[in-house]
Order: structure tokens, then C-alpha cells, then sequence
């Protein structure tokens, strides 16, 4: 017997795009997670079926199965046990593999699926067999063909047969890569790391931004980001962070542009600085955690000032979400609770008392001359530092 993760055309998010191509970017992503994190697999091609076989023995083959499930482009797994083409084995082999699965459950049913015509058991009569055999192994089960709580399935292919319980649910979404590449802005907070993994789970390959004000914002903060992305990459494979030195610029707002208008001309620079890295590596779009209402920034009108300054689609998968429904995915997705850590953010530095909420784009532009930020921005992008996060 050898165990194995089956992953079937039926269970891949499969629209709008050519399989072919679904496929192959799909398994290219789960091979690199895999061999990153695990070890080298073997993967192949059968019935509408990709098998993924440990080339190693040793592999830690629960992390394996942990790993592929949170691959975006995955709806469902299932763990199988191959075994020899042979009834007695195939019994053996289910009760082996699958009895402390049926010890906890009180109703199964076993499906059976037989694409070698020439094995000598039809369909029902593996049912009736396998069925049979594990009744008089486990006596508190019962039959259950409509909802059993175990569903036993048999599938004898052309050199083996699988056998696994109930598929493990995964991921969802598009592959990474299937969608283009964007970047996110990256804050420590709770909307941006739910904006990136909403637009991951659309196939889009992440670059992150990331702007820190030292000494007002620490290194602790910055490695709250690293953290949070590193969350964020379980589903979307690894996001290249690009750190940007925003103090400067920070204390340029503060000393000459007027004080309501500070945090629209930082938010608008955010987005200039954001819209060249974002272009130098590739990306077709901006991605931010903002929410209609939430903040001063966050109304309309501010939204209008801030898009003005990008050079590229901005997109706010969390506009329309109240804070409780960002929450919500924030806490399934693992990132609450390290977004909740209590560290300055650049954007909670030099605040003002009375923010602008209905700014005109022809004052945010005034207010950004009076800043005189156009060579510290140029030096901004320039010193920007790349990390990997896996
Ligand atoms: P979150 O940052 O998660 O939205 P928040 O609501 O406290 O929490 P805001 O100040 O509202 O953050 O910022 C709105 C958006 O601006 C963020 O979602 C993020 O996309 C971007 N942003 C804020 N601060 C930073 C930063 N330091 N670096 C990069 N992007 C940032
Ligand atoms: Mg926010």
C-alpha cells in the first residue's frame, strides 16, 4: 500500500479557462509548495485524474495534504491508498487504511468505480464485497446510501486500485498566475491582507507594497507584515514585499501641506510611489483593504482624490463590506489574529484632528504641490527594498 493525494478535473474551479492551461499552472504551483516546503513529488496523469505520489517515503505526507488543500485553484482532495488490483488486498487495504475513520463513524457506504473492465468484479459486486467485509469488521456501522458519514470509494484503474473516505474540502478560487499579476498595498491591518487574498483567489499573482515611517513606525511592524503575507502565501505561493522608506515624505506633508488635507496628500503619494514599483514589476493593477465610509479617507470623494494619483486600475475587493464581514474572512483565513497586534502604522502618524472628508481633487493636487515631495518620491522608489515571503 502506498498513500497518494488524488486531485480530479471534478474538483478543480475549472471556468472560463482552457483546462490545459488550468492544469498545468495549477500543478506547477502545487509541485513548487511542495518541494519548497516538503519534498520532491512525482505527479501523473490518469482518467481525468492527477495522481501526487511522494518520491521520498519519509515526506511528511500530513503537511503535503495541508499545503495542497490552501492552493488556491483546489476545490477538493482526496487521500487515497494504492494498492495491488486484487479483492482480498483491496478489503485489507480499506480496512486498514480507513478503519479508525469508520471506528468513529456510524454510517458508510462504499462506491466503487471500475474503468478496467477486465477486473473480475463489476461495480456492485465490489460494493457487496467490500461492503460485506468491513460490516463484519465494525458492527456498530450501518448503511447509509444517501448521507453516510464515511463514503468508502473503490476505484480500480489500469495498474492499480485507490481507495479513500470522504474528499478533504479545498481552497477554491483560480490558480495563482492564471489572472495576471497586481499589487497589493500592505498595511498591518485587518482589510488588507483580506483584500490580497480575495483577488489571489481570482488567480492573481501578488507583489506587495509596503511603506514604514522609522523610528515612528517599528521593526516589530514590519514584521507583523511579514507575518500576515506569509498567511496570505499559504493560499497564493510566495509574494515578493517591496518596503518603502515613507518618513521623509511623511514629515514633508506635515511641515508645508495644510493639516486637513494631510491625509489624502499621503494616501495620493501612497498610490504614485505604489503605481511606479507596481509597473516596474509587471503588474496591471493596485489593490487596497478600503471600505466605503470607514475613515475620513475612505468616502467617495476621497476615494476620487486618491485614484487620481494612480497610474493604474485601483481595485478595493473590500468596498462594499462591513468591518464585521472583513472580520469574518480575516478569522478564516488566519490573519486576525496578528492583525490585531497593537503596532503603529504609517498612517496613524501625524493624523489630523480634522481630516477633510469631501476633498476636491483640484485641492488634493495643491495641497500635494505644497508638499514639494516630488524628488523625495523619485528617491522613495528607488530605495525600495525587496524581500520574499514564502
Ligand atoms: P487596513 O490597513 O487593514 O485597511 P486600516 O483600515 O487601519 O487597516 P487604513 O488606514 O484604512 O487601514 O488604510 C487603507 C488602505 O491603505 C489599507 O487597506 C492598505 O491597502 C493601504 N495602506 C494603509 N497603510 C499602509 C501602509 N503602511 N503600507 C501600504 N499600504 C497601506
Ligand atoms: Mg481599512
Amino acid at each position: 500500500m502506498k498513500e497518494i493525494i488524488l486531485l480530479k478535473d471534478g474538483e478543480l474551479a475549472l471556468k472560463g479557462l482552457n483546462r490545459s492551461t488550468f492544469e498545468d499552472i495549477l500543478n506547477k504551483n502545487i509541485r513548487k509548495r511542495l518541494r519548497h516546503s516538503v519534498g520532491e513529488f512525482k505527479f501523473t496523469r490518469a482518467q481525468s485524474t492527477t495522481v501526487i505520489e511522494p518520491v521520498d517515503e519519509n515526506v511528511d505526507f500530513d503537511k503535503a495534504v495541508d499545503i495542497i488543500r490552501h492552493i488556491f485553484g483546489v476545490v477538493g482532495i482526496s487521500r487515497a491508498a494504492r494498492c495491488e488490483k486484487d479483492i482480498e488486498v483491496i478489503k485489507q487495504t480499506a480496512f486498514g487504511y480507513l478503519g479508525e475513520e469508520l471506528s468513529f463513524a456510524k454510517t458508510f457506504k462504499v462506491t466503487a468505480k471500475r474503468s478496467d473492465k477486465k477486473f473480475p468484479y463489476n461495480s456492485p459486486a465490489i460494493c457487496n464485497e467490500v461492503g460485506g467485509f468491513l460490516l463484519s469488521k465494525f458492527h456498530h456501522l450501518k448503511v447509509d446510501v444517501h448521507n453516510p458519514d464515511v463514503n468508502v470509494t473503490v476505484e480500480v484503474r489500469d495498474h492499480h486500485a485507490f481507495i479513500h473516505g470522504n474528499q478533504l474540502k479545498g481552497a477554491g478560487g483560480m490558480p495563482t498566475g492564471t489572472g495576471g499579476k497586481a499589487a497589493v498595498l500592505i498595511s498591518g491591518g485587518i482589510d488588507s491582507p483580506v483584500a490580497a487574498w480575495m483577488m489571489a483567489k481570482r488567480g492573481i499573482e501578488l507583489t506587495a507594497i509596503h511603506f514604514a515611517s522609522p523610528p515612528y513606525t517599528s521593526e516589530r511592524a514590519e514584521m507583523k507584515v511579514h507575518e500576515l503575507l506569509s498567511r496570505v502565501a499559504k493560499y497564493s505561493g510566495r509574494i515578493n514585499l517591496c518596503t518603502v522608506r515613507f518618513t521623509d515624505i511623511q514629515e514633508a506633508i506635515r511641515d508645508k501641506a495644510p493639516e486637513d488635507m494631510f491625509t489624502i496628500t499621503m494616501r495620493r503619494i501612497m498610490m504614485k510611489i505604489s503605481s511606479e514599483i507596481a509597473k516596474n514589476q509587471g503588474c496591471s493593477a493596485l489593490i487596497t483593504g478600503e471600505s466605503v465610509g470607514q475613515v475620513a479617507s475612505q468616502t467617495i470623494w476621497a476615494l476620487q482624490c486618491t485614484d487620481d494619483a494612480a497610474d493604474l486600475p485601483v481595485f478595493r475587493p473590500c468596498i462594499g463590506m462591513d468591518k464585521n464581514e472583513i472580520i469574518e474572512i480575516s478569522r478564516k483565513i488566519d490573519t486576525f489574529d496578528i492583525s490585531i497586534e497593537p503596532y503603529e502604522d504609517c498612517c496613524t502618524v501625524f493624523t489630523p484632528k480634522h481630516p477633510k472628508t469631501k476633498p476636491t481633487v483640484e485641492a488634493a493636487i495643491e495641497a500635494e504641490k505644497a508638499a514639494e515631495a516630488e524628488e523625495l518620491i523619485k528617491e522613495a522608489v528607488k530605495t525600495a527594498k525587496f524581500t520574499a515571503i514564502h
